[in-house]
């Protein structure tokens, strides 16, 4: 069998007790907690590990709004009798905090799967039938895996409503975090 025909050949694993499809706060805290109660668990990530929360929403927002709102302080400290020389904002250093702040948070939920034993499994699940998880594998190839229990943790997806998408200004979060 040439290489092209075994990436697609879909393989069948041992039972896991739970297979969880999505790594955001829903997904990694239930995956955790299926490790901690000492569960054989895997968990399934299409995107980054921490989903929306960690990667462009709740940390990368709170991250670069701080470093707004040192921008406003600090433009406020004569008031306070603080003296600063000019003031500058430098957009390229506030997202290179904001990517380390971002990196330090997947890392740790990287850190939380080993130390928990969570098989993390980089591909696009779909539910194939009772107990099965299929693997569209993000390098290439497939995997189904055969779960007692299966928890669906896909999170959300902005939708642009007609409104919105007639107009060039409307964004959503995950360009807004890579300007
Ligand atoms: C800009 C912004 C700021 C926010 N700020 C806050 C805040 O300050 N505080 C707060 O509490 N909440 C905040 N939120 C909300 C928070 O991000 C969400 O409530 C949270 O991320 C939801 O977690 P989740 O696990 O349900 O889904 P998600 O975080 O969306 O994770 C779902 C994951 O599943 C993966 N996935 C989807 N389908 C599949 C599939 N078929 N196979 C494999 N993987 C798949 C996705 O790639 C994703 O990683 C914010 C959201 C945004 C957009």
């Amino acid at each position: 069998m040439n290489e092209a025909a075994r990436k697609v050949t879909t393989v069948s694993e041992s039972v896991y007790d739970v297979v969880i499809i999505g790594s955001g706060p829903g997904g990694y805290v239930a995956a955790v907690r299926a490790g901690q109660l000492g569960m054989r668990a895997a968990i399934v990530e299409s995107g980054a590990m921490g989903g929306v929360c960690l990667n462009v929403g709740c940390i990368p927002t709170k991250a670069l709004l701080h470093s707004a709102d040192l921008l406003e302080e600090v433009k406020e400290g004569k008031r306070f009798g603080v003296n600063v020389g000019e003031i500058s904002f430098d957009l390229a250093g506030a997202m290179k905090h904001k990517d380390g702040v971002v990196k330090a948070s997947t890392d740790g939920v990287n850190y939380l799967m080993k130390k928990n034993k969570i098989e993390v499994v980089a591909g696009r699940g779909t539910l194939a039938g009772r107990g099965q998880v299929h693997v569209k594998l993000n390098d290439g190839g497939e995997r189904t895996l055969a779960a007692k229990q299966i928890i669906v943790a896909t999170g959300a997806r902005p939708r642009p409503s007609p409104a919105s998408s007639s107009t060039a200004r409307a964004c959503s979060h995950p360009p807004i975090c890579s300007i």
